[in-house]
């Protein structure tokens, strides 16, 4: 928690001094003086972004502290609440957060004061941001997309040779949650007992799985939050006999859990230049197939086809998937339905779920409308639509990363090799990478997008965005 406002610090002084920084360097040579201005400004740049990296690191060590402290707490009585009552995997979960945290802290002393290489990830930060910023101006300069007066504002909305570069987009982050009491319109049993007793093991809704109580694997458990009369299996089994026993509500993962998710995203999607402020929303979830979303299609084929499905429904309201793109390629494209669903690139969504039917191996699935080439020579997205949808898993300090990948493949970015990055993914890629103990152990300690990818994320904006949104300014970022 404590991460998102060093965060903020250090975000405030790259955009408001380093940058205007930056651009005193770009300016032309005082030849008379051997390029002192250039020199001036480049040594201010230097000690910016060394008072910068000084800053938000004692801010991280102190939070690292404190979140070590509220672990050891909260852990520790997970821990021995779990030994009094045999639930082992509540042990675990004690374990887990208490070592997380604890990695975290020690992280941070050794990139700081055993090797301070962590400064190297801080100059390596404002160093891509600068880089970024020039290839996105190129980028605007040679799209044949804009007229001249569309360029200037794009820039202008855009902070480029000006200050706090990036995208101005509100996000839409919706949480579900399911209720006790909730019947569906003509029924008489409530919806969460009905899909508990469905027979086609397709179709079940397991509520004990559904609440966290029972899982297929251990290591896909997940921890939903339960608000009400429920605090352990036999209080299912009672309401499942008598639905008017108990009153209850479970949320697809905790507060805490859901803004750990936000900030990851809003601190990671900074450094690729988009600046997301985000509207967080808990939806009542009333069908099967939006508490247990299908990603596993009997070919194996467009999974991401249902992730426009569920967004295409109340209470979400998406446009379906576009035809003549991957999900009904054998269609003509329809001119007005391509644009409804290319204005939908401006509000991107993420939706936290419980479940995927059958394969809770996958803990995200998203969606990517137009396609664009990934860096290893393949391509992602022409699936005629935008969204992306995922579920809580633990432990928190790995899984608090699959929101913010999902979003990565939205704005077109594919699977790399390495868990020093947020684009990796096991099941299709190696985990190793040469990168990987340098990244965890000196630069930051925390998986990365490369600047590599932040120019994929621009190639894919600049080719697709609607001139509007690019021209856009107005959103607040909270
Ligand atoms: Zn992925």
């Amino acid at each position: 928690m404590t991460q998102k406002y060093c965060h903020q610090i250090g975000e405030w002084v790259e955009d408001n001094v380093s940058q205007q920084v930056q651009q005193c360097v770009k300016k032309k040579c005082k030849w008379w003086c051997a390029c002192c201005n250039k020199w001036f400004c480049f040594l201010v740049w230097v000690v910016v972004t060394v008072l910068k990296w000084v800053v938000t690191t004692v801010c991280e060590i102190l939070g690292d502290a404190y979140d070590l402290v509220v672990a050891v707490i909260t852990g520790g009585w997970d821990i021995i609440a779990g030994i009094f009552t045999w639930d082992w995997s509540r042990v675990f979960d004690g374990f887990m957060e208490i070592l997380g945290a604890f990695g975290g802290l020690v992280g941070d002393l050794i990139r700081t004061v055993v090797f301070p290489c962590g400064l190297y990830g801080a100059f390596r930060g404002s160093v891509n941001k600068w880089r970024l910023i020039g290839y996105v101006e190129d980028l605007i300069d040679k799209s044949r997309r804009f007229t001249e007066a569309d360029r200037a504002d794009i820039k202008a909305a855009l902070g480029i040779g000006g200050s706090g570069f990036g995208l101005r987009l509100t996000l839409t982050s919706y949480r579900g949650f399911v209720r006790s009491d909730y019947i569906a319109p003509g029924e008489t049993v409530p919806a969460l007992v009905q899909w508990n007793n469905d027979p086609d093991p397709n179709r079940r809704v397991d509520l004990k799985k559904l609440a966290g109580f029972k899982w297929d694997k251990f290591l896909q458990r997940s921890s939903p939050d339960i608000r009400g009369d429920v605090s352990s299996e036999s209080d299912i089994d009672e309401y499942l006999g008598n639905p008017s026993s108990k009153s209850f509500s479970i949320y697809a993962m905790s507060d805490s859990a859901l803004l750990d998710r936000i900030h990851n995203i809003q601190i990671k999607g900074d450094t690729i230049g988009l600046k997301l402020a985000v509207d967080l929303q808990d939806v009542h979830l009333t069908e099967r197939t939006q508490v247990q979303a299908n990603i596993t299609d009997p070919d194996g084929q467009h999974n991401s086809c249902a992730v426009l499905d569920v967004l295409a429904r109340s209470p979400f309201n998406r446009e379906p998937s576009v035809s003549g793109f991957g999900c009904h390629p054998a269609d003509p494209q329809d001119p007005a339905a391509v644009e409804r669903a290319r204005n939908l690139l401006c509000k991107p969504v993420i939706f936290g779920t419980f479940r995927f039917v059958a394969n809770d191996s996958y803990t995200g699935y998203s969606a990517c409308m137009f396609t664009n080439a990934c860096l290893d020579g393949g391509s992602i997205g022409n699936d005629g639509g935008t969204g992306a949808l995922y579920r809580h898993g633990l432990p928190n300090w790995v899984r608090t990363w699959v929101p913010i990948h999902e979003l990565g493949h939205t704005f077109g970015l594919c699977h790399v090799d390495g868990l020093d990055r947020i684009m990796v993914n096991p099941k299709d890629h190696s985990w190793w990478s040469g990168w990987l103990i340098p990244e965890y152990l000196c630069f930051s300690g925390e998986p990365q997008f490369s600047h590599d990818e932040a120019r994929k994320v621009w190639d894919y904006i600049i080719a697709n965005f609607p001139i509007d949104c690019l021209a856009n300014r107005d959103v607040v970022v909270t």
